[in-house]
């Protein structure tokens, strides 16, 4: 199993997991456990920005990631909200320009635009692909 990356967490607010359900209602699921887990000590501007980024990953995650999917929500202090979510492909998305008809690309552009940072880390057993937002 891929591993999260140790980065520095605040002190308000625990990271936080969530095992993700392999349906449609994992994208509105991922964004109610943002919306109880963020911290609101640090994070309470980058909320709505960070509904809509996590939304993409794990629908990127449901339509072209394999399971197990698991999403992790960590405060680094005030120097960024960062989201990460794992699944069991390392195949690493594309940040290719997609057109409105085109769910697959579009994901990972919004990420690109929106977060402060964004990177993917692969290895045998699958990847995490992750933002920060501050
Ligand atoms: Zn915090």
């Amino acid at each position: 199993m891929i591993g999260w990356s140790v980065i520095r967490v605040c002190d308000v607010t625990p990271p936080a997991e969530l095992n993700v359900p392999l349906d449609r209602t994992a994208p509105s699921m991922a964004r109610a456990f943002l919306r109880q887990t963020y911290c609101d000590a640090h994070h309470a501007r980058v909320l709505d920005e960070a509904e809509l980024l996590v939304s993409e990953l794990i629908t990127n995650g449901i339509q072209h990631g394999a399971p197990p999917i698991a999403l992790r929500v960590t405060c680094d202090g005030s120097s960024g909200l960062r989201v990460a979510v794992r699944d069991g492909s390392p195949q690493t998305p594309l940040a290719r320009d997609a057109g409105p008809e085109d769910d697959s690309g579009r994901g990972i552009a919004l990420v690109d635009m929106l977060s402060t940072s964004w990177g993917v880390e692969t290895s045998e057993a699958g990847k995490v692909t992750w933002f920060t937002l501050t």
